[in-house]
């Protein structure tokens, strides 16, 4: 049941901690600085997300990052932009490729005809191979998979006869209820190529307000962008920083932790992280920085004693790192292995091999 697609970002292990019957995905709106607004997404309940989205204001024009993947809440952003009275957005820019960050593109674009998008050339070729075919192929796809969860969620088993674990079958419940909300207002998502894309530093003036946008390296993906809003201080970091507990789907560990370490050279006010809460310091990089240098080190020693990759996943479980995430909350331990370890332990495997990662 791994072929749920990556906008979902969800995976075996979802996260239940609310009932799905009588949850929303929502945003609230926060005030980070003067002209930086963020909407901060709620924690979803299980493999379907909404990333965070904010919006920079100069006199004249307004640059937005990230736009989500819930059209509804896109829609509601905008009727907020335009009521706080802030100049129209002219630019937005997809942290990375990421559905949860991007799918919503297409509302900004139909309220401003004048809206440049700008993705890094490494988000715009992972987009356009996952998700070309969206409105015309994986759509439908959608469309059938909460069925599948449903069936397997009664027999226990999946389609190739796995057995499900209690918590296993707890997730695929949510999941589906998940989707099937998603679905009910999110029909006519669809993806598009960008208008422009950029591989190192872009900078854009909105009248009295300039702000940057760079790329640091590869570690979230292969194109990660970050916003800097010089004036305030203020990092709008992407999913190079993801809080509590990190992603690390086709992650790239050491260049991740150079990202992070050029991070706090800017020596951030404020970090607007891709799913969580803004930070007022740069703590929680530094814990990261901590979790991603472990997980390498022990990795490394793995594969000089000549353990295989199936060992390690068993063997590597940093119990300590995952108190320090999750605490003692058993969501936040599942996002933990889930979306940390599982996916991420394979990714410094290959890196300490010298083989491919996957992206
Ligand atoms: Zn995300």
């Amino acid at each position: 049941m791994r072929s749920l697609p990556c906008f979902l970002c969800a995976l075996v292990l979802g996260t239940a901690h609310a009932q799905p019957s009588d949850w929303q995905q929502d945003y609230r709106k926060v005030d980070v600085a003067e002209g930086v607004i963020s909407f901060i997404a709620n924690d979803s309940p299980g493999g379907v997300v909404q990333g965070n989205v904010t919006l920079i204001s100069g006199k004249r024009y307004s640059l937005v990052v990230d736009s989500g993947q819930y059209p509804g809440l896109a829609r509601r952003m905008i009727e907020e932009i335009r009521a706080s009275g802030a100049p129209p957005v002219r630019y937005l820019v997809n942290t990375h490729w990421h559905g949860d960050h991007l799918m919503s593109n297409f509302v900004f674009q139909q309220a401003y005809p004048e809206l440049v998008v700008i993705q890094h050339a490494e988000t715009a070729r992972m987009g356009a191979k996952t998700y070309a075919d969206w409105a015309t192929k994986q759509m439908d796809e959608l469309k059938a998979y909460p069925a599948k969860l449903d069936k397997a969620v009664a027999t226990g088993k999946t389609s190739k006869g796995v057995v499900l674990t209690e918590d296993q079958r707890e997730s695929f419940r949510v999941d589906s209820a998940l989707i099937k909300h998603w679905l009910a207002t999110s029909s006519d998502t669809r993806w598009d190529a960008p208008d422009e894309t950029i591989t190192e530093t872009a900078t854009f003036d909105l009248g009295g307000r300039s702000v940057a946008v760079r790329h640091f390296g590869k570690a979230n993906t292969t194109g990660d962008l970050v916003v800097w809003d010089a004036n305030t201080k203020t990092l709008v970091a992407g999913d190079v920083v993801v809080a509590p507990t990190p992603y690390s789907f086709g992650s790239y560990h050491s260049e991740w932790i150079e990202v992070l370490a050029a991070m706090r050279a800017l020596e951030p006010a404020r970090i607007v992280p891709g799913h969580g809460e803004v930070m007022s310091d740069d703590s929680y990089l530094q814990q990261l920085s901590a979790l991603l240098t472990e997980t390498r080190t022990q990795v490394r020693k793995a594969v000089a004693d000549g353990r295989t990759l199936e060992q390690m996943q068993k063997e590597i479980t940093l119990p300590d790192f995952e108190k320090q995430f999750a605490g003692s909350d058993p969501a936040r331990i599942r996002a933990f292995r889930g979306f940390y370890l599982e996916p991420g332990i394979p990714q410094a495997y290959k890196e300490a091999k010298g083989e491919p990662r996957s992206e």
